[in-house]
């Protein structure tokens, strides 16, 4: 099998040992590549800060028209990037379909905020010190970006780095990570022949325990990543000097509250949204909060629809919940059920492991010290827990130590509002699932899960620093 090559500043190379990628399914190889030599590195890491100037000044209708050209490049290609991201993540091929759409969308985000991202007058006349001046305040990028992806995503969390990049004219080294680099790899092809600036993209497989020097490199002054809480924390704690945007880990939790009264609707929705693609998003649901005197009419209701989801190979149209990303993974989620189920916890259907594949579970009655309940499963399995009244379901979710997103099935207004103002996360969803993130949204999250936040727009910010020009203006 050929080796997939990664990107250098826009050229394609390998490295020295070929890597094999294997199908998270059934344990098929469905691609090799190969990592970044040091010397390799430093060649991406120099090619991205001589960029820096000449991008910065690049025309914005030239930023923009690449992030149009490949907006229209995955659009054009997305049957086969989906395949490729079904194959090496397990990802159900509709969900990956899906992810390609994402993609296509951030990419045209991108388009548009590169047209818009402009500046501001400000009057100065307002201080005594300062009258007869103006301010004109534009964000120039702080320098070459270090994007770190995690597996789930394998394209759309790369995008969501390296569109807001080519947006403000920021060079971007991308490392993917190491089970579902092929996707990254594709997108750094397509981007290689959208009209760039040289050294704008590398797309770099770097193994784990090499990457604390990449991370130190001060000719990368911004980090974004996302992938788990310990990882990403010890990585500020690094280089405290950086810029460096975290999205993390969650446990999410959905709430119906007590004036909800389409149960089967929830229901439908929890059910999906806490298994899809095996329960591996960061705002899959894991945690179900419902009132004490509906539990006994919801709980079968949610445990019959999750029965029925269509479990099985990812790559048929079909399927709605494949497999996890490996056996460790799957084996991992299995001993977790096991502790919860020794400390009293109620299997409601599912609790069982084939290989890599769990199956979507319903549990309830689990005690609160177990790692199900205070860790993120990052699995298909749902943990319904009750509630006396909206102050002690709300105080529920946040006592999580993440804080990403919620969602809260209600019809009021007060409730919404009370949600939004109560609650300790990045978002609030009303009406849903927490599981909702358009591509132009501020995203992400509080506490142990994060800093920063993405979103084209969002991100745009955080990769450009202030600058102001005081004027005369008399
Ligand atoms: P991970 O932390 O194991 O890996 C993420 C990336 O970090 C990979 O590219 C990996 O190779 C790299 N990495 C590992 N060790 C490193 C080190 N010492 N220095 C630098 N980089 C290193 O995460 P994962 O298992 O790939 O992804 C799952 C996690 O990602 C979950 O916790 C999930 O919630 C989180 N996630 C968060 C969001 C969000 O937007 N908040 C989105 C998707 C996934």
């Amino acid at each position: 099998m050929t080796v997939t090559p990664f990107w250098i500043a826009g050229q394609p190379e390998t490295g020295t040992t070929p890597i094999e990628v294997r199908h998270p399914y059934d344990g098929e190889v469905v691609g090799t590549y190969s990592h970044a030599t040091p010397d390799q590195r430093e060649r991406a890491i120099a090619a991205a800060r001589d960029a820096a100037e000449h991008f910065a000044a690049a025309p914005a209708q030239v930023r923009a028209d690449a992030c149009r050209a490949a907006s229209d490049a995955i659009a054009a290609d997305a049957e086969r990037i989906a395949s490729v991201i079904t194959a090496e993540s397990g990802k159900p091929v509709q969900w990956a379909r899906a992810e390609v759409g994402r993609a296509v969308a951030t990419f045209g985000f991108a388009a548009e905020e590169a047209r818009r991202f402009g500046g501001e007058l400000q009057r100065l006349d307002t201080n005594a010190a300062a009258t007869g001046m103006a301010a004109l305040v534009r964000r120039f990028p702080i320098g070459p970006v270090l994007g770190i992806t995690p597996f789930n995503f394998p394209l759309n969390l790369v995008a969501h780095k390296v569109a807001p990049a080519l947006a403000v004219g920021a060079p971007i080294i991308v490392k993917p990570a190491p089970a579902t680099p092929l996707s990254a790899l594709l997108l750094g092809e397509i981007l290689s022949d959208v009209g760039l600036p040289d050294g704008a993209v590398s797309v770099l497989p770097v193994p784990n325990d090499e990457m604390s020097a990449v991370v130190a490199d001060e000719r990368l002054p911004i980090v974004s990543f996302t992938g788990s809480e310990t990882v990403g924390w010890s990585i500020k704690d690094s280089v405290p000097r950086k810029q460096v945007i975290l999205e993390l880990g969650g446990n999410a939790a959905a709430l119906i509250a007590p004036d909800y009264d389409d149960l089967g609707h929830a229901a439908d929705r929890i059910a999906l949204f806490g298994n899809y693609q095996g329960g591996q998003s960061c705002i899959a649901v894991q945690r179900v909060l419902v009132p004490e005197e509906v539990a006994g009419e919801f709980l079968p209701m949610l445990a019959e629809r999750v029965a029925g989801l269509v479990v099985g190979d990812p790559r048929d149209d079909r399927c709605q919940v494949g497999p996890v990303i490996n056996e460790d993974a799957a084996r991992r989620i299995e001993s977790w059920l096991a502790e919860a189920t020794d400390h009293g916890a109620v299997i409601h259907c599912g609790g069982t492991r084939s290989g890599t594949t769990v199956a979507p579970t319903v549990v309830s009655g689990v005690d609160p010290s177990v790692k199900l309940a205070t860790e993120e499963v990052f699995g298909p399995v749902l943990i319904v827990d009750t509630y006396r009244d909206l102050d002690e379901g709300f105080a529920a979710i946040n006592r999580s130590r993440f804080g990403l997103q919620a969602g809260v099935f209600t019809r009021r207004w007060d409730v919404a509002a009370r949600a939004h103002r109560t609650l300790d996360v990045g978002g609030v969803v009303i009406g849903d699932v927490p599981s909702v993130r358009a591509d132009q949204m501020p995203y992400g999250g509080n506490k142990a899960s994060g800093v920063g936040r993405e979103g084209v727009a969002s991100a745009m910010l955080d990769y450009t620093a202030p600058r102001v020009l005081v004027l005369p203006d008399t």
